[in-house]
C-alpha cells in the first residue's frame, strides 16, 4: 500500500462510466491509493451520488454528466477536469452498453448506439485525453475495458462483440502511436462480473437468467468475478509496477475463454 500510495498521490484519474459497477469499483480503488478521481456518466443524479460516496470515503472526487458518444460533451469533461485539477495522468475507458439483440432484428439505431458508446467513445475520450498528456509531457496510462465477447461469440451481441473486438485493436494501435510520449495503453477484458446490473437483470429477466447461468457453467473457476477484482487489475495496469505492459489485451475471466471447462 505504501509504495502504491506514493505513485498515485497527487495524480488525476478520469474514469468514464464511473457511477456504478466496474467503473465505480475502479474509481474507489485508485482513489483510496491517493489519486484524485473524476467520474462521468450520462445520468447526473447517479454520478453525483457516486462522487458523494467517494468523498465520504475520503477520496478527492468530482462527478460530471457526460455522454461519451458526444465529442462536445467529452471536450467539456476534459476541459473541466484540467480547470479543476490541472492535469490528467490516467484514463479508464469503462463506459459501455451491453444489450442483447437478435442479429436478424437489430436496427441501425441499436447498432449505432453500442458502437458509438463502446468504440467511438473510447476513441474520442482517448484522443482528447492523450492530447493533454502529450502537451504536458509527463506520460500517462490508459486502460480500455474490453470484454470476453471480443473473442467468444454468443447470440445477440453482434454490435457489442464488434465494438469490443475493435477496442482491442484500437488499444494496440494507440499503444504503438503513444509509446514515444511515455503513454502506455492496455485493454482489460472481464468475463462474467457480478455487478448490480448483471445480477439484477439475471434475477429479474428469464432470458437473461438463462444466459447468465449458461455462462457461469463454463467458467473453470466456477463463479463470477467481482467488480473489485477487475478494479485491482485495472489499477495495477495504470501503476508503475506495469511499466513494461503496453499494447496488451488481458482477459480476466476465471478461465472462461480457455475452452471447454468440464465433461
Ligand atoms: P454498468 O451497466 O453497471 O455501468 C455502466 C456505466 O457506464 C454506468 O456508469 C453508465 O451510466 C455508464 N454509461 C453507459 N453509457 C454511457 C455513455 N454513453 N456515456 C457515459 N457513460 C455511460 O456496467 P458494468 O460495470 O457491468 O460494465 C462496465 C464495463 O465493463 C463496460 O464497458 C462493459 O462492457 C464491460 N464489461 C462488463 C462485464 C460484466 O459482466 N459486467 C463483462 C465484460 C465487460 P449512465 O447509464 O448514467 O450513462
Amino acid at each position: 500500500m505504501g509504495e502504491w500510495h506514493r505513485c498515485f498521490a497527487g495524480k488525476v484519474a478520469l474514469i468514464t462510466g464511473g457511477s456504478q459497477g466496474i467503473g465505480k469499483a475502479i474509481a474507489k480503488e485508485i482513489g483510496t491509493y491517493g489519486a484524485k478521481v473524476v467520474i462521468c456518466s450520462r445520468s447526473s443524479k447517479s454520478v453525483d451520488a457516486a462522487s458523494r460516496h467517494l468523498k465520504d470515503l475520503g477520496v478527492e472526487a468530482m462527478g460530471m454528466s457526460c455522454d461519451v458518444s458526444s465529442k462536445q460533451e467529452i471536450d467539456a469533461l476534459v476541459d473541466k477536469t484540467i480547470a479543476q485539477y490541472g492535469r490528467i495522468d490516467f484514463l479508464v475507458n469503462n463506459a459501455g452498453l451491453y444489450p442483447v439483440t437478435n442479429f436478424l432484428e437489430m436496427t441501425e439505431e441499436q447498432w449505432d448506439q453500442v458502437i458509438d458508446t463502446n468504440l467511438k467513445g473510447t476513441f474520442m475520450c482517448s484522443q482528447r485525453v492523450a492530447q493533454t498528456m502529450v502537451a504536458a509531457g509527463r506520460g500517462g496510462a490508459i486502460v480500455n475495458i474490453g470484454s470476453t465477447s471480443s473473442w467468444i461469440a454468443r447470440p445477440g451481441v453482434a454490435h457489442y462483440s464488434s465494438s469490443k473486438a475493435a477496442v482491442n485493436l484500437l488499444t494496440k494501435v494507440m499503444a504503438v502511436e503513444l509509446a514515444p510520449y511515455g503513454i502506455r495503453v492496455n485493454a482489460l477484458c472481464p468475463g462474467v462480473i457480478g455487478t448490480e446490473t448483471t445480477l439484477d437483470t439475471a434475477a429479474n429477466t428469464p432470458e437473461a437468467g438463462r444466459e447468465f447461468a449458461t455462462k457461469v457453467k463454463r467458467i473453470p473457476l466456477g463463479r463470477v468475478g467481482t467488480p473489485e477484482e477487475i478494479a485491482k487489475a485495472a489499477v495495477f495496469l495504470l501503476s508503475p509496477d506495469a511499466s513494461y505492459f503496453t499494447a496488451s489485451v488481458i482477459y480476466e475471466d476465471g478461465g472462461y475463454t480457455a475452452g471447454i471447462s468440464s465433461y
